[in-house]
């Protein structure tokens, strides 16, 4: 069974669910206002992992990932480039898209926009005002930390502390440092909705409660994101929840940090400052398997030294495939299966799983050059159900060459002219197959050609 590190608990636990066989998750998605960054690529690939590790595990997964297509940054930048709030946000998050299906993570089930949810939003703000549990203020409505006993619970730390440690901002209508926006009174030209309040706009916590609730309902089982929002942004989500009477999330996953090293920007080391800049330059899969190479609470270098070395090790995975893929198919290793298995279900070590792909790669060249051929096709059948479990595609075996183009017949008067030791007739049939589109290469078997 799944076993996951659970950030309100602080310990590894058992993953449950709420319903046998069916997983809801809801990952925090992208406010919409620029290019996605590392950062958003690698906590996209660790839910992403998961919920393909989930269904390879036989679960049906309804996976819910927001997009914030109103919010501050969106209405700044719509500002300085002088153009409607909502083509931005419609602009970057076809970026957005692009970037996420260049690095293979698949779309989800559901991706709720926070626009179409507003009136939905209004009606949740107005039952916590309703309950005491939120108050107006000049500029917005506010949540009372308060009212929620365990507020602190995803911090880690009691409300007292949190209440000690936070800024002391201009707002001082607020009744607690802590408390936060639910609802924001629009300025002069601001995009906005009406509300009892007066026009304005949800806070972003609320956004992702109430589209939560909405689309996975009470006691769904995971919530997760880049560790950066397990407080206030979960924490906030959380609170809301509890005060307005429901069950939020049963477990939280949050993933560490990217760091690009000290030279942040540095031109010079080429290294990438967001993700569109890095698939344009690296194969998009060697950034799954960097990542992956990491345990994902643990932080991951991302520069161009460390894709370059997953690229490498990408190939010998390829190189791997590629020629076991042109022997018959083979049955996996079910002992090896269950060590994938044991690896993933203990807190999704994929640093262990990997070292075990790689083990086995190892001992699949072995049975290729020993021409051992049943186990190559074994192992790389094994290796297949693994790569596919992570979401990682490997190359195919090169189809067959067909001789209908005489390609064929040329090969085999290649042979004969390198049998007569006639190198120059011998290069000239090499030219006339690359110019027909074949890779020519010397075996021991004699000249063979694939396409290129
Ligand atoms: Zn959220």
């Amino acid at each position: 069974m799944l076993q996951l590190f659970d950030t309100a608990r602080g310990q590894i636990v058992p993953f449950e669910t709420r319903e046998p066989g069916k997983v809801s998750m809801y990952v925090c998605g992208p406010t919409v206002y620029g290019p996605p960054h590392l950062g958003h690529g690698r906590f996209s690939l660790v839910f992403d992992v998961l919920r393909r590790y989930l269904e390879w595990s036989g679960f049906e997964v309804t996976y819910v990932s927001n997009i914030t297509d109103i919010d501050d940054h969106i209405i700044d930048r719509a500002r300085e480039e002088d153009r409607p709030a909502d083509e931005i946000a419609r602009k970057c998050e076809k970026v957005w898209y692009k970037g996420m299906d260049g690095i293979g993570v698949k779309r989800p089930t559901h991706d709720p926009h926070a626009t179409a949810y507003v009136e939905r939003m209004v009606e949740f703000v107005a039952e916590l005002v309703n309950k005491d549990d939120a108050y107006e203020t000049s500029d917005g409505v506010y949540f009372s930390t308060d009212v929620v006993a365990d507020y602190g619970l995803l911090a880690r730390q009691s409300i007292d502390s949190l209440r000690a440690g936070a800024r002391v901002e201009a707002n001082e209508e607020k009744h607690s440092p802590i408390d936060f926006a639910l609802w924001k009174k629009a300025k002069p030209g601001e995009p906005s909705w009406p509300s009892p309040w007066g026009h304005g706009r949800p806070g972003w916590h609320t956004e992702c409660v109430v589209m939560a609730l909405d689309l996975l309902g009470d006691g769904f089982d995971l919530h997760g994101g880049g560790q950066d929002l397990a407080f206030p942004h979960h924490e906030n989500e959380r609170a809301q929840a509890v005060a307005s009477g429901h069950e939020f999330a049963t477990h939280w996953m949050h993933n560490g940090f990217v760091e690009i090293g000290g030279e942040k920007m540095s031109k010079s080391l080429g290294n990438f400052t967001n993700l569109l800049d890095l698939i344009k330059s690296t194969d998009p899969r060697a950034f799954r398997l960097l990542v992956l190479r990491g345990h994902y609470r643990s932080p991951v270098e991302v520069t161009k030294a460390t894709t370059d070395d997953a690229s490498q090790a990408l190939r010998r995975l390829d190189e791997f495939a590629r020629r076991a893929g042109e022997l018959p198919d083979g049955e996996p290793d079910p002992a090896a299966l269950d060590e994938f298995r044991r690896l993933m279900d203990d807190d999704l070590n994929t640093p262990g799983a990997f070292a075990l792909l790689f083990t086995l790669v190892r001992q699949g060249n072995q049975a290729l050059d020993a021409a051992d051929d049943g186990t190559a096709a074994s192992v790389l059948a094994t290796v297949r159900q693994i790569t596919t479990a992570v979401g990682l595609e490997l190359a195919e075996a090169r189809p067959p060459v067909t001789a209908d183009d005489g390609a064929e017949a040329l090969a085999r008067q290649r042979d004969d002219a390198r049998n007569a030791k006639e190198w120059d007739r011998a290069d000239a049939l090499r030219a006339e197959l690359e110019a027909l589109g074949y890779v020519v290469e010397d075996t021991a078997k004699g000249t063979q050609i694939r396409r290129s």
